[in-house]
C-alpha cells in the first residue's frame, strides 16, 4: 500500500492543471515579450492566470507578480522592501522564530550583509504570535513585519488579521508567507490589510518551479531578479507560461473546492489525531487545536524515539511522512519551530508530521493508526532515553 501523507512538502499537479499547461509546452510557444500576433496567445495566457490568482485573494491582477517559487518571492519582499526602506533610514525587520528557512534565511543574510537589524518574536506554547509583541517591537527604524500565515510544520494560524490591521495603522509594510496557507484557507489580502504575500504553485496541485508575490498597488520594493522588462518591469526573465498557466488553473480549482476540502480533511485530521492519542501512551500533539490549525496538518512527538527513525519505518510499510520542513529533511538539527514551541530537544527529535490531501481516503487513515502504534512501542522498546523517561515517571 502507498500512502502518500506529505502533502505540504508538495502536491501532484492535478489532471485538469495538466491538461490547460499542456499547449504552452508545444503549439503556443511564442515569447509574450514578442511583438507579433502569433505570440498573443502567450500574453492571453498569462493574463488570465494573473486575474485567477488575483481573484482567489480578492487583489487586482496588476498586484500579482509571479516569481520561480515561494522562496523567491519571500526574498523579493524582504530584500526589496530593506533596500527601500535603508533609503529612508529603516533597516528593522521583525519576523517570527517559527518563519520558513525562506524568510529566517534571508534574515541572517540582510543582517550580514546589508547591516540589518531583525527582531525574532517568540511565539506560545501552540506557536501563536502576541500582536501585543507585534506592536512593542516596532520602532521608527522598522521596515517591515513579516508573520507567516501558518506555519508548515505545526499548522498554525497566525492573527493575520489582526497584525494587518497593526501595521496599517502603524503605516509599516506587512507582509505574510501564505505559501501552505493559501492552498487551504479563504484569503482577502484588502480585508486582511495584507500588503505583500508569497505564494506557491506546487502545494495547491499546480507545478513546481511557480510562485507568486502580490504587492498591494503603490507599494515600490526593489526588484530582486534584474534584467528584461517582464512582469510589468519589475521581474526579469522570459516568462514560464506553461507554469504560470497552471498555477492560474490550479489556484481557481481550489476556490471551487475550498469548503468541502476543509472540512473532509479537517475530519480526517481528528480522526488521525484522536486515534493516536487513544492508542500511543505519551504521545504529543505540537501546535494549536481546531480552527487555528491547518485543516490537513497532524504533528506529534513520541518520547523516547527519534522522529527520522520513524519515517524509515513508516517507509518501510509504504507511508510517506516527514518530520518538518521538507528544506530541513537533509538536516538532523532539531526542529527550530518545535524548539520555539518551548519543546526541549528531545521531544523536538521525535516529531513526525502527517500532511493530509486529495490523495488521502480513511482506508490509508485507518491504516497509519493500525502500523504506527506497534512501530513506536518497537523502537521505544530499544531506547535508552525511553527506559530513563519511564524511571523518571517511577512514582509521580
Ligand atoms: N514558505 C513556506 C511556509 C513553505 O512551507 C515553503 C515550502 O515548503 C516555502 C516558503 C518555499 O516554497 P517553494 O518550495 O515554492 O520555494
Amino acid at each position: 500500500m502507498f500512502v502518500y501523507l506529505d502533502h505540504t512538502a508538495t502536491t501532484p499537479t492535478s489532471p485538469e492543471v495538466l491538461q490547460a499547461m499542456t499547449p504552452y509546452f508545444g503549439e503556443i510557444f511564442g515569447n509574450p515579450s514578442s511583438v507579433y500576433s502569433f505570440s498573443k496567445k502567450s500574453r492571453e495566457a498569462i493574463s488570465k492566470a494573473r486575474q485567477q490568482v488575483a481573484n482567489a485573494l480578492n487583489a487586482n491582477s496588476d498586484e500579482i507578480y509571479f516569481t520561480g517559487s515561494g522562496t523567491e518571492a519571500d526574498n523579493w519582499a524582504l530584500k526589496g522592501t530593506l533596500e527601500k526602506g535603508k533609503i529612508a533610514g529603516k533597516n528593522h525587520i521583525i519576523t517570527t522564530a517559527i518563519e520558513h528557512h525562506a524568510i529566517l534565511h534571508t534574515c541572517e543574510y540582510l543582517k550580514k550583509v546589508e547591516g540589518a537589524e531583525v527582531t525574532y518574536l517568540p511565539v506560545d506554547s501552540e506557536g501563536f504570535v502576541s500582536v501585543d509583541d507585534v506592536r512593542k517591537a516596532i520602532t521608527d527604524k522598522t521596515a517591515l513585519v513579516s508573520v507567516m500565515f501558518a506555519n508548515n510544520e505545526v499548522g498554525t494560524i497566525e492573527p493575520v488579521a489582526e497584525i494587518g490591521a497593526l501595521c496599517r495603522e502603524m503605516k509599516i509594510p506587512f507582509h505574510t508567507d501564505a505559501v501552505q496557507a493559501a492552498a487551504h484557507l479563504k484569503i482577502d489580502v484588502k480585508a486582511m490589510n495584507i500588503d505583500m504575500l508569497s505564494m506557491s504553485a506546487h502545494k495547491m496541485y499546480g507545478p513546481k518551479g511557480v510562485g507568486a508575490l502580490y504587492m498591494r498597488k503603490g507599494l515600490r520594493p526593489e526588484n530582486f531578479v534584474h534584467g528584461g522588462a517582464q512582469e510589468h518591469g519589475r521581474r526579469a526573465s522570459t516568462e514560464n507560461i506553461a507554469g504560470i498557466v497552471g498555477f492560474g488553473a490550479a489556484m481557481e480549482i481550489l476556490q471551487t473546492r475550498l469548503a468541502d476540502d476543509a472540512a473532509i480533511n479537517s475530519a480526517r485530521r481528528d480522526r488521525l489525531i484522536a486515534g493516536i492519542l487513544e492508542r500511543i501512551p505519551h504521545a504529543k500533539l505540537n501546535g494549536a487545536t481546531g480552527n487555528h490549525r491547518l485543516p490537513n496538518n497532524i504533528n506529534f512527538s513520541f518520547i523516547g524515539v527519534e522522529g527520522e527513525t520513524l519515517l524509515l519505518d513508516l517507509d518501510a510499510k509504504g507511508i510517506s511522512a516527514s518530520t518538518g520542513s521538507a528544506c530541513s529533511s537533509e538536516s538532523l538539527d532539531p526542529s527550530h519551530v518545535l524548539l520555539a514551541l518551548g519543546l526541549k530537544h528531545e521531544m523536538a527529535h521525535g516529531s513526525l508530521r502527517f500532511t493530509i490531501g486529495r490523495l488521502t481516503d480513511d482506508s490509508q487513515i485507518d491504516y497509519v493508526l493500525d502500523v504506527l502504534p506497534e512501530i513506536v512501542a518497537r523502537r521505544r522498546a530499544m531506547s535508552p532515553l525511553w527506559e530513563d523517561y519511564m524511571k523518571s515517571q517511577e512514582g509521580k
